[in-house]
């Protein structure tokens, strides 16, 4: 019943966006339509006299609408036409009566569907199985073909997991044979990202085994014993298979510490859930069975999962360094086709702080971007910009901007750079831009080295170095400033505020208040708007030689 009920929902969806013509574009003010047609940024105009929105299609390939008064629809043709861009008509219909009718009721469709599916699922009884599990991956019950091939960086975590595929390669007898336990449990402790279930799955796809992947999050139920059923059917289900990997992804959703005092009906519940796992893990050693925990929390983790026995071999999988981010962008460009001067290496070096998934996500945009100009092979460019839109969003071509405000952007942008350039302990600025993305006017960006720790001598080179673009504004506008520093001052009072109070790098160690750290931060700021201007002024050529470039 819910699965007909979810279907027609769906059918219904689908229809709707037919109806309403797929995606809603971005909407954008009807001067700045005006100003794109006619700067030559639009290729076709589709009107609809109707709803008195027009649709463009951007030349980059984008589509956004304006809505425009009515009997201005003419006005919009005239201009479209005077810059010989292609206009297209849609003559106004009116709803028909069926159409209005399926309006009125879907929501109260979308309503009863909802609840009859949430209902079943939750309480569906004996009927739920482990095939069945909402694992939002669709492999639950399956082999994986994934091999440690395909994972790039990691090399300590690969060396631990390994071993665990050696136990799972009934190799176990080395170890019991001299009385060892062999280890069952795994936790990989890492951010999001960093390809811990992609470890996991390559565990399973080395040994050849079954791979039962979950989420903590699937057995956080509201109705009593759900939780706690699941689990156990997950590992009945495992233990069918003479060897297994069961991977919980989010172990924190069901592992969190128990709480001290008096419990309310949602804790018990959840205690029930991790009173289940924990029996779990005690009943299959030697089964052949080995569980993987995943978590970016392990410090809120129930102490009695971490005991001997259950997840006692912890995995950390961090963020990759420089090199391992070149190795896992080398692998995700592997497939494609990239132009020979491409220089990996030189490259990552500016991924600072991606993640795995941001690196592979960044080779498909930078394909993606290749294959936006039918270019044949992915360039330094193309990767350039998927760098900047996964960390900034799209360039926002229809952003209109007047003369001024390009020159102010320059002059901001070109004091960051500036500041990085001739200061001995910053980075130097990789690449500066003033095109307009998400809600920032330009940006600079610097190369990286990865350092661990933060001298003091360079968290204050970094303070000056975002002051710069304020500094720059006030040379070009004569002692003025504008509001462009808003998020170069969020940074700067934040970086000054871990100085003095968590760094001990201000005037005394630790801060007797709270008002006194925030003081000497703000102090710290000052001063470092005074030393971007005195670098400033004293390479003024070299400035404005980058601000006018
Ligand atoms: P989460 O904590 O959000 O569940 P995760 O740590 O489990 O994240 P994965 O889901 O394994 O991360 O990674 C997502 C994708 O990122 C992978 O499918 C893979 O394409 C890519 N990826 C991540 N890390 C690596 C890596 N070290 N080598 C190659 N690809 C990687």
């Amino acid at each position: 019943m819910a699965g007909v009920l979810v279907a027609g929902i769906a059918v219904a969806y689908l229809v709707l966006q037919f109806i309403g013509g797929g995606d809603t574009p971005e909407t954008i003010p009807l001067s700045e339509a005006l100003t794109a047609i006619e700067d030559g940024d639009v290729a076709v105009v589709s009107l609809d006299d109707g709803s008195r929105t027009a649709r463009l299609e951007l030349a980059d390939g984008e589509v956004v609408s304006t809505t425009f008064p009515v009997g201005y629809g003419t006005d919009l043709v005239d201009a479209a036409t005077a810059a010989g861009v292609e206009v297209d008509a849609t003559p106004y219909q009116a709803p028909s009566t069926l159409t209005r009718l399926f309006y009125a009721l879907l929501p109260a469709m979308l309503i009863v569907g909802l609840l009859i599916f949430v209902l079943t699922r939750g309480g569906g009884g004996g009927m739920l199985n482990v095939a069945k599990l909402p694992t939002g991956r669709g492999d639950a019950v399956n082999g994986t073909s994934v091999r440690f091939d395909d994972i790039a960086g990691n090399e300590e975590a690969l060396d631990d997991l390994r071993e665990g595929v050696s136990y799972l390669n009934r190799d176990a007898s080395r170890f019991t044979r001299v009385g060892a336990n062999v280890p069952n449990g795994f936790l990989l402790v890492g951010p999001p990202g960093t390809g811990k279930t992609l470890l996991a799955k390559a565990v399973a796809g080395e040994a050849g085994v079954p791979f039962f992947a979950m989420s903590g999050s699937d057995f956080v139920e509201t109705f009593v014993g759900v939780g706690a059923r699941r689990i156990r059917d997950v590992f009945a289900e495992a233990r069918k298979h003479p060897r297994a990997i069961v991977f919980i992804d989010e172990l924190d959703a069901v592992g969190r510490a128990r709480t001290v005092g008096p419990s309310n009906g949602s804790n018990e519940e959840s205690e029930r859930t991790l009173n289940a796992l924990l029996v779990e893990l005690d009943g299959f050693h030697d089964s052949g069975v080995i569980v993987l925990g995943a978590t970016n929390r392990p410090e809120i983790l129930d102490s009695a999962l971490l005991r001997p026995g259950r997840f006692d071999r912890r995995i950390m999988v961090g963020l990759p360094d420089r090199a391992a981010r070149a190795d896992i962008l080398r692998l995700h460009l592997a497939k494609r086709p990239v132009a020979d001067d491409v220089d990996i290496d030189g490259f990552a070096r500016r991924c600072v702080g991606c993640s795995g998934a941001d690196l592979a996500f960044l080779a498909n945009e930078a394909a993606l971007a290749a294959g936006r100009e039918n270019a044949d092979q992915i360039t330094l460019a193309h990767l350039e910009v998927a760098l900047s839109t996964s960390m900034l969003g799209r360039v926002r071509k229809s952003a209109v901007r007047s003369e001024p405000d390009r020159r102010i952007t320059a002059f901001h942008e070109a004091g960051h750079a500036l500041v990085a350039l001739v200061d001995d302990d910053l980075d130097d600025p990789v690449a500066v831009s003033i095109l307009p993305r998400g809600n920032s006017g330009g940006v600079t960006w610097l190369d990286s080295d990865d350092q661990m720790y933060v001298a003091r001598t360079r968290a204050e080179a970094q303070l000056a170095m975002l002051l710069g673009g304020r500094a720059g504004e006030m040379i070009l506008l004569g002692g003025d400033f504008t509001s462009g520093a808003s998020s170069d001052l969020a940074q700067a009072k934040s970086l000054a505020g871990r100085m003095v109070n968590e760094w001990g790098m201000g005037e005394s160690l630790v801060q007797a208040n709270v008002k006194d750290g925030d003081r000497e931060a703000a102090a710290m700021v000052d001063t470092a708007l005074e030393r971007a201007r005195h670098l400033l002024f004293k390479h003024r050529d070299l400035f404005e030689a980058i601000a006018s470039e």
